[in-house]
């Protein structure tokens, strides 16, 4: 059997390390806002090459305070690629903010050509998002933002390490979101996220509003929320942010493998990378016209595949109150159709990468 994603793996490989974790917190006694937030904070926010982190509960939550923190809400249009996961659109709707969707381009990105067209009076953000791991076309969309006054909100939730210029995704707007769940290339072993940015206004504002917007205690100026970054998940992405980059490379060479014996195979696509940036594949994701076909022909070789993500955004029915059409994004829609997901993870042995392209050999030659 082949898994999708080995969680035990890394676990097992720094289970010393994460022992000591644990003790660590425990002698502590402290749980909640504590030593260990500090430091991966610190050390987060280095990594990324910015002034701030703030650690919150969760990816969602990481995107929705930021917006809230720009008091953008109700009347305010925030602009979002409709193929991504669900949680970039959410964030929207969580400060009653309406997502207004923009087309895709060949790397799956918010595409700055069809941007600035959906540029209205009330457009108050766009959140571009990383992707499966490789960075938006920041440059062209901070461009366009820039002339129209907009925020820009990065969704790093899959590019934890990734380069755009030589710079970190996370350093390319006015603030980044990234979430710490499991199986994002820096994963806790529970819920968990963090805002980054150069700003000390917001990240003050930030630190206010995931302590129930307070700054002393017992003193509320504004209505915050409950969503810290526990001691304990802190404690833990410590011990594992010094391994990213060893990761992100392990990442890069099994996805280098995939692409060397996949690409040209009748029925697929291999994944294309977009210039002036370094791909940090959180996912390794082929394009095939017989999707439905494949997964059950992949599961009958017990390997695990899986899709990100099945529907576009503006079509769920959260969002049918919004009206969009269906077909008001065909790329997006046609994405939903062919994307597949193979499996990819650090720890990965090149011979089970290998038992997956023979599968997939097969496949095309049945
Ligand atoms: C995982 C993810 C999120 C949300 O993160 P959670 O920690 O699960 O709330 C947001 N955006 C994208 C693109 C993601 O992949």
């Amino acid at each position: 059997m082949i898994p999708f994603f080995d969680m035990q793996a890394v676990q097992t490989a720094l289970k010393p390390q994460l022992s000591e974790a644990f003790e660590r917190v425990s002698r502590s006694g402290h749980m909640i806002l504590g030593p260990e937030l500090a430091a991966f904070e610190e050390e987060f926010a280095r990594y990324c090459g910015v002034r701030f982190c703030i650690g919150v509960g969760n990816g969602l939550d990481a995107l929705a305070l930021t917006l809230r923190a720009w008091d953008i809400g109700p009347g305010d249009e925030v602009l979002v690629p409709s193929h991504t996961f669900i949680a970039t659109w959410l964030a929207v709707s969580m400060v009653g903010a309406t997502p207004v969707p923009v087309e895709i381009d060949e790397h799956y990105m918010l595409d700055p050509r069809c941007l600035a067209e959906r540029i209205t009076p009330r457009s108050a953000a766009v959140i571009p998002v990383h992707l499966y791991g490789q960075a938006a076309p920041m440059d062209e969309i901070r461009e366009i933002a820039s002339k129209a006054g907009l925020l820009v909100l990065e969704d790093a939730a899959q590019a934890h390490g990734a380069m755009y210029r030589e710079r970190r995704c996370g350093s390319l707007g006015h603030a980044a979101a990234f979430s710490f769940y499991p199986t994002k290339n820096l994963g806790a072993m529970g819920d968990g996220g963090g805002i980054v940015t150069d700003d000390p206004a917001l990240a003050d504002k930030l630190k206010a509003l995931r302590n129930y917007g307070s700054k002393a205690k017992y003193v509320h100026e504004v209505s915050g929320v409950n969503s810290r970054l526990d001691e304990l998940q802190a404690a833990i992405l410590r011990v594992k942010l010094p391994h990213l980059d060893d990761w992100n490379e392990r990442r890069r060479a099994i996805a280098r493998h995939y692409t060397s014996r996949l690409e040209g195979l009748e029925g697929i696509e291999t994944p294309l990378i977009a210039p002036n940036n370094e791909h940090v594949f959180h996912l390794y994701v082929i394009r095939a016209r017989e999707r439905e076909k494949l997964m059950q022909f992949l599961a009958s070789r017990e390997i695990a595949g899986a899709i990100h993500y099945p529907v576009a955004a503006h079509m769920q029915g959260a969002f049918s109150m919004l009206g969009i059409p269906a077909n008001d994004l065909p790329l997006a829609r046609r994405a939903a159709e062919e994307v597949l997901s193979l499996p990819l993870w650090p720890q990965m042995r090149i011979e089970d990468a290998d038992r997956v392209i023979e599968a997939l050999h097969d496949f095309a030659r049945r």
